[in-house]
């Protein structure tokens, strides 16, 4: 009889196994991975370590320093149990070196207590920081050491992962470790071409990825610890190589899928051309190159898909109306949408003013708009002769239908998700046509960081700002130094000049802001008796603050007190002296928006940013930076340097700052190589394509998804 075939067992993609396939892993856990996009062994693979501890050295007492994590070793001299206030157990051990090391924890049970008797050995590990009595650590991890006799220490640096809810540590170490253990060899997990890799410089001596996974999971020992714990080490590099390219290959398919819709072709320029001869001011070459751009984009059946960057005053808006335009020369609609009432309001005035004498219908929708108003502006909407819509996310309701939306514009990208954008975009309703899009941002990105957030998008720049405006001298002063201002405030005012006064606080609710204006415009009022002052902060109805900037912009106002609600777009070329206050607390790109609000007009302007000492460091430089700079780019650059990239671009839109391993700050030198690797292989291989953005995006996108 011949003999039996062996047993198959059916051969799973390894990746693709589901992770009751560990052993530990029942409905229950399995639940809490899934709640994180873990599904597959190939999800816990690319769980990656968020940081590394260091337990492979002790540290003397002594040398610790604040802030640096570090583990130590000494001998528990002194244990005190408080109760005062709240429970309290803290423990001094001292070592060799002669130095006291504090461990403070704040909850803790009776066995622990008795497990610190003095003289006990402790081997502690965690981050010192200045306490009462010199260092101390809160609840550090330790171990406390049997008798004499050395202890082994650690050989390797342990990873740390990011907590899955429901499931300890040591737990998920171990799942991990399984999972690793399956790792398949490196041909059938590699989906980096080599040949590709190979024309790269900054790929030579990169691991595999299955090297790299091993390296970054369970850090062999003698790895170049110093370099795992600052990231750059070549295994990070190459993963955080491909979950860029992941990243990038998502946003280029996005916008793959948007282009294989079509767009109605615009090309009438002979309404654009009458806007361009009626204005007081010639273009300046920059606006000409942009429109010129825009228009090339928009003469193609496919949606344009562009973004414009340009500084504060760099005249986006009448690009944007000229763009409008050509929609409207075809017959069709544009609408523009602006983050905020005030500026949406202030994109109407101009609006109305530029394209009504020339026989377009500009109408106004926001949330405010109800009733018999709304009904009469959407039946517009919907039959065609509302020609411009100007509105805030009130665009974007359901009850909105454009009857022939040809051309969608949002002001200031930064203030609205990429999922609002899609959401105009969705109210194209003329068939399987989409409009064109141009999206405009007045917080240029660094060129490195639009080419990761912005794949999608076409950029464009405004890099030149209108002749004859004198650059904002900006000064920075102690709040102590502020009687001076009251005079300067007068001087400026005498000349016919306009000022504002920005207050900000730290808690910015509302309420609070509002109140801390209203005590600086009393106190204005009583020190400068004889100005016409205002005060708008954003608890103010609609029409009260309209009322306001309208008097403030006609030059019947000559101080306005506000909170940041002005930040935005606000143009009054009259005013040449804006004073921020507490302006250590605002970041650099608030800042320069509000810094904007002067030196639109032709006469010198100034900037004064009062700050409360003591100044952080961080502070220090954001200010030294307002003082030395006026360029946009440069501050987006030292910007993006001071607190990366996941705040500059605000974490809600983007998603970059949910990178696993990349960090686009430290990796940003990689961006060129993943922009060619990411289009050569869309070229010549959409399938492996489709299975790194899998391998990455897949399970986090799972997870926002649920
Ligand atoms: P931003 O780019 O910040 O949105 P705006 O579109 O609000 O700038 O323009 C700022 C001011 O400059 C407005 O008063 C606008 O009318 C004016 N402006 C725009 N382009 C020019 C130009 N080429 N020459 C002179 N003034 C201009
Ligand atoms: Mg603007």
């Amino acid at each position: 009889m011949p003999a039996a075939p062996p047993r198959r067992t059916p051969q799973l993609d390894p990746a693709a196994q589901p992770l009751t396939a560990l052993s530990g892993v029942g409905a229950a856990v399995a639940e809490k991975l899934a709640a994180r996009g873990l599904l597959t062994l190939q999800d816990l693979w690319f769980h990656l370590p968020r940081q590394y501890e260091d337990r492979t050295a002790l540290t003397p007492i002594r040398k610790l320093q604040p802030g640096l994590p570090a583990q130590v070793e000494g001998t528990v001299e002194a244990v005190e149990r408080g109760f005062r206030y709240r429970p309290m157990l803290r423990v001094a051990i001292g070592d060799d070196s002669y130095a006291t090391l504090v461990l403070r924890f704040f909850h803790f049970r009776s066995q622990q207590v008795a497990q610190f008797a003095p003289g006990t050995r402790v081997r502690v590990y965690g981050t010192p920081r200045p306490g009462q009595h010199g260092l101390e650590i809160v609840h550090p991890s330790y171990r406390i050491l049997g008798g004499a006799g050395e202890v082994e220490l650690s050989d390797r640096l342990d990873p740390v992962y990011p907590a899955i809810e429901g499931i300890g540590p040591a737990v998920l170490r171990k799942l991990i470790d399984q999972a690793l253990q399956r790792l398949p060899d490196e041909r059938a997990i590699e989906l980096l071409p080599a040949d590709l890799l190979a024309h790269e410089a900054l790929c030579v001596g990169l691991p595999s990825l299955r090297e790299a996974l091993l390296t970054l999971h369970r850090p062999p020992q003698g790895s170049d610890v110093q370099a795992l714990l600052a990231g750059t080490h070549p295994a990070q590099r190459r993963l955080a190589l491909e979950e860029l390219l992941a990243h990038h290959l998502t946003l280029r398919n996005q916008r793959i899928a948007m282009q294989a819709h079509s767009a109605p072709p615009l090309r009438a320029v002979r309404r654009a051309g009458a806007l361009r001869k009626s204005l007081p001011f010639a273009l300046t070459r920059a606006q000409e190159r942009v429109f010129a751009e825009i228009r090339e984009d928009l003469a193609k059946p496919v949606p344009m898909l562009r973004l414009v960057q340009g500084d504060v005053g760099s005249g986006k808006t009448v690009v944007a109306a000229m763009a409008a335009l050509l929609a409207v020369e075809e017959g069709r609609q544009a609408a523009l949408m602006a983050p905020t009432e005030l500026l949406a309001e202030q994109h109407l005035a101009n609006l109305r003013g530029w394209l009504e004498p020339l026989g377009v219908r500009v109408v106004w929708l926001a949330g405010k708009v109800t009733g018999k108003a709304r009904e009469a502006v959407l039946a517009e909407i919907a039959g065609g002769a509302a020609q411009v819509v100007v509105g805030t996310h009130a665009l974007m309701q359901d009850g909105v239908v454009f009857r022939d939306l040809a051309l969608a514009i949002v002001d200031e990208q930064h203030r609205f998700g990429v999922h609002q954008r899609l959401a105009l975009r969705d109210k194209g309703s003329a068939g399987t046509q989409v409009p064109h899009q141009l999206v405009m941002t007045a917080t240029p990105i660094p060129r490195t960081l639009a080419m990761a957030a912005y794949a999608d998008l076409d950029v464009s720049a405004i890099d030149e700002l209108p002749p004859g405006r004198t650059p904002v001298q900006t000064v920075v002063l102690s709040a102590e130094r502020r009687p001076e201002l009251i005079e300067r405030i007068r001087a400026a005012c005498a000349e016919g000049r306009q000022a504002y006064w920005v207050c900000t606080l730290i808690d910015d609710s509302d309420e609070v802001v509002a109140q801390a204006a209203q005590s600086t415009y009393e106190a204005l009022t009583q020190q400068l008796p004889a100005l016409r002052i205002a005060l708008v902060h954003g608890r103010l109805k609609a029409a009260e603050k309209q009322k306001t900037m309208a008097a403030f912009k006609a030059g019947e106002l000559q101080l306005l007190v506000a909170t940041t609600v002005i930040e935005v777009g606000v143009d009054v070329p009259n005013a040449s002296l804006m004073i921020i206050e507490n302006a250590e607390r605002l970041g650099l790109a608030q800042l320069h928006q509000l810094r904007g609000r002067v030196g639109r007009g032709s006469a010198a302007s100034s900037c004064v940013l009062l700050y409360q000492s003591p100044l952080s460091q961080m502070a220090r430089q954001r200010l030294a930076t307002m003082r030395e700079t006026n360029d946009g780019f440069v501050i987006a650059e030292k910007d993006l340097e001071l607190r990366g990239p996941g705040e500059l671009l605000g974490t809600r839109q983007t998603g970059l700052a949910a990178f696993r391993i990349a960090d686009l700050g430290r990796d940003a030198a990689l961006l060129p190589t993943v922009q060619r690797i990411g289009d050569a292989l869309l070229k010549t291989s959409p399938e492996l394509a489709e299975r790194i953005t899998g391998r990455w995006v897949g399970g986090a996108a799972r997870y926002a998804s649920a």
